[in-house]
């Protein structure tokens, strides 16, 4: 179910998703059911006595991995899946530089909110080791489209601001919270292929561009066929429930699985059984191909909104995983940060909710449940053009 319901029982269409989280829909009965039924049957546990609930979800999250990438440990969130996988690059490597995109956002913990180059969401942590690479970002960007003239920021980051060394690379396909915004092609294959000469690891976080988001693919990296080291996620994994895990290689694995490492509710039998019937839906209700339909019919509708728009700067992204940036003046591309907030609470009116993001948070973010329909792009174009239209 796409809709969420007020204390008055009004009906609203969620577009956000609960922040891109809530990919079957609210409250399917398949995911509610899971949850409750192994809630019934075991709720917790320990990792040293794992049960099947755990395994079998770990090891259908596997398959849905290509090439070695079939190592699985849980944790409860996005933030979590991040840190576990930047200590496991530095634990590997043994160096300790890590590379993110300015822009990208990976968490609110020491070590990802050093990662995350958005100082909206820095308060004061103490970042060592950390370089934030140039944006492939296509929009503003000085290169462009040209995802491999941004790749060489990282080579000289490299080059110039490390030993020549470095623990690992991490970068959101198509940056959620920095406002949709899909790497440039190319890039990835450029950095991937620099970061692996400098001895490091390739990660991807796959939080909120993961579990079939983006319809044509089912994580967003393979978009630009490559294939990380590292593999992050959450949010769409547990439908609302607290999970999130990390992939990666046996061989990488070993960092940790020679360790005591362990995480007290990370994967907890209830989370995991739940995340698993998520998984089964996707496939069931076809959600990624519903994603790749729905989210080009709507994008190409929001196209012909900016056609007659002049506020409307940019529309981007990829199946339910798309951005309207809002700007004043369309040759300087100035933010519209007011009017996003007046087109907002008119959708919200009318009922439809947004989200928005992007660093001046001018930029409309659309990541609803993956169930979206046709009639639900028409509602919410509808409402977009008739907002704007009045202003
Ligand atoms: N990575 C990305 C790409 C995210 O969008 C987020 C959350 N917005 C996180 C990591 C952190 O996830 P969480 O909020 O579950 O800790």
């Amino acid at each position: 179910m796409q809709y969420l319901y007020d204390e008055n029982g009004r009906r609203y269409l969620d577009a956000f998703g609960g922040i891109a989280t809530v990919c079957c829909g609210h409250c399917h009965p398949d995911v509610v059911e899971a949850i409750v039924n192994q809630t019934r049957r075991l709720q917790h546990s320990t990792v040293l006595y794992v049960h099947h609930a755990i395994a079998d979800f770990a090891e259908a999250l596997a398959a849905k991995l290509p090439g070695d990438l079939k190592v699985v440990f849980f944790t409860n969130s996005g933030t979590e899946a991040n840190e576990l996988a930047i200590m496991m690059a530095r634990l590997y490597t043994g160096f300790h530089d890590i590379i993110s995109l300015r822009n990208g956002y990976h968490g609110n913990a020491a070590g990802t909110m050093g990662a995350t180059a958005h100082s909206n969401f820095k308060f004061n942590v103490v970042q060592t080791g950390v370089h934030h690479a140039l944006n492939p970002d296509q929009y503003r960007g000085v290169f462009g489209s040209d995802g491999v003239k941004y790749a060489r920021d990282v080579q000289e980051i490299i080059d110039y601001g490390t030993c020549g060394r470095v623990a690992g690379f991490i970068a959101e396909a198509i940056q959620g919270v920095g406002g949709i915004m899909e790497l440039a092609p190319g890039y990835l294959p450029a950095v991937y292929n620099c970061i692996r000469k400098a001895g490091a690891l390739c990660i991807a976080d796959e939080v909120q561009s993961g579990f079939a988001r983006t319809g044509s693919h089912f994580w967003g990296f393979e978009a630009h066929d490559v294939v990380p080291d590292i593999v992050t996620m959450a949010k769409g994994i547990g439908n609302g429930i607290p999970i999130g895990a990390v992939v990666t290689t046996p061989e990488i694995a070993k960092v940790l699985t020679t360790r005591t490492y362990f995480n007290t509710f990370g994967g907890n039998p209830a989370c995991t059984a739940g995340a698993l019937a998520v998984l089964k839906v996707i496939e069931k209700e076809k959600l990624q191909e519903n994603a790749f339909v729905v989210g080009s019919y709507l994008k190409e509708y929001l196209i012909s909104l900016k056609e007659k728009h002049e506020i409307i700067g940019d529309v981007r992204g990829r199946g339910l995983m798309l951005g309207v940036e809002l700007v004043t003046d369309r040759q300087l591309k100035t933010p519209a940060k007011a009017e996003i907030l007046h087109i907002m609470d008119q959708m919200r009116e009318l009922g439809v909710l947004l989200g928005k993001g992007g660093f001046h948070g001018n930029v409309f973010r659309i990541t609803p449940p993956l169930c979206f329909t046709k009639e639900d792009a028409d509602f919410l174009v509808g409402a977009m053009d008739y907002t704007i239209s009045k202003m």
